[in-house]
């Protein structure tokens, strides 16, 4: 192991937890520990730990809520549940909600081992898989722009030649089939190139005061053909009177695009997609955005995990690299909203973000649907 693991012990009995830290500690972990589910939440929110071993049974804050309310603080931290034989039920619950693992009492030193080991090695695989990622797509971004703007300016001229010229309607599609290749692995590109940005801490571009109406429509503009191809209705509700909203409207479009480019692809075919705003005043006085379709949904246990790179919902087909999402959030972040989602019990997905309103202004946005 190239740096020493940390293990949080999470356990209401004494015992239990001295002898799991003496175990450990002998195994050279670092271990920290936590006498009840709470104290473990705040432990999660403050260190990074690779593992965390979490008692079922505990008063109060059980060890099934540290285990949904710890991935959500600290996704990364592979949670091992310790059951007794009768709430083997829960532990299988737990797996639901995200743990990595169970183990039942008492265990045996060696298993105790070999589980933590396991859980260790899991994480610091998958943190290698991402950064060797993370590399790859860099030193790919930084090799495709040079030939993309070739390729733009290619096309430019051959456009113009053919346009001169009587016929040549085959020559004339290929061309716009290659552009519209073309403008799909610029729009990657970018994506991947203002994602480093953000994830280094660059400021957002030039931000205007832009009605939430304007962001929506140019949304629509942008997919109202896509949804067309696929047979489904695009509605619109934004309330009126809503305040403009300061954004970076390139980024916030992007955002918008992304979302109701998923809810088209995963709804089924004459269903309806809707995208809509509204005032917001649950934290601060903000506008939500929001959008609507009749897909699957999103299984509560991926409901913070879609946000992040590279996760897909398994069972389900995609097209993408999984990055859309984690684009969003860390946009919405940067303009100091947030984001998330719900899938109601009738069915389907409703992603929600807010954007703070930083002035209130007394501009009707108007409102259609
Ligand atoms: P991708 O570019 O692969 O679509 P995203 O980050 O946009 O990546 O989405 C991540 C995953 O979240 C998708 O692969 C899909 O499993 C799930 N997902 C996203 N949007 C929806 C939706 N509207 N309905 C159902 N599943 C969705």
């Amino acid at each position: 192991m190239s740096k020493t693991a940390n293990i949080l012990v999470v356990d209401d009995d004494d015992f239990v937890r001295a002898s799991f830290t003496n175990e450990l500690a002998a195994a050279e972990y670092e271990v920290a520990t936590a006498e009840n589910g709470q104290a473990a939440l705040a432990l999660l929110a403050e260190s990074d730990f690779d593992a965390a071993l979490v008692d079922i049974r505990m008063p109060e804050v059980d060890g099934l809520t540290v285990v949904r309310e710890g991935l959500k603080i600290a996704p990364e931290t592979r949670m091992i549940v310790i059951t007794g034989y009768a709430s083997i039920d829960t532990a299988v619950e737990a797996l639901r909600y995200g743990a990595y693992d169970y183990l039942r009492k008492p265990c045996r030193s060696q298993e105790l081992l070999a589980t933590v080991a396991r859980a260790v090695e899991n994480r610091r695989l998958q943190q290698e898989v991402q950064l060797l990622r993370e590399d790859m797509i860099d030193m790919l971004v930084h090799d495709l722009k040079g030939p993309l703007s070739i390729i733009s300016s290619a096309y430019s001229v051959l456009r113009d030649e053919l346009s001169a010229l009587e016929g040549g309607k085959v020559a004339r599609q290929c061309l716009e089939i290659a552009k519209q290749g073309q403008v799909r692995l610029e729009r990657l590109v970018n994506t991947l190139l203002e994602m480093s940005r953000l994830e280094a801490g660059e400021p957002l571009g030039e931000r205007e005061a832009v009605t939430p109406l304007a962001l929506v429509r140019e949304t629509v503009s942008q997919l109202k053909p896509l949804a067309d191809i696929r047979d489904l209705k695009l509605r619109t509700e934004v309330t009126s009177r809503l305040p403009k909203v300061r954004v970076d409207r390139m980024l916030m479009v992007r955002v918008l695009v992304n979302l109701l480019d998923n809810a088209i692809k995963y709804s089924p075919p004459e269903g309806t997609v809707m995208i809509g705003a509204h005032h917001s005043q649950a934290d601060s006085p903000a506008v939500s955005f929001w959008v609507r379709d009749q897909g699957p949904g999103i299984p509560l246990e991926y409901r913070e995990r879609v946000f992040e790179k590279f996760t897909h919902v398994p069972g389900r087909q995609y097209s993408g690299m999984g990055l859309g999402l984690a684009y969003c959030r860390l946009v919405v972040e940067a303009h100091g909203g947030r984001i998330w989602v719900d899938s109601p019990e009738e069915g389907g997905s409703i992603f929600s973000l807010t954007v703070p309103v930083e002035e209130v202004q007394d501009d009707a946005s108007g409102s259609e649907s």
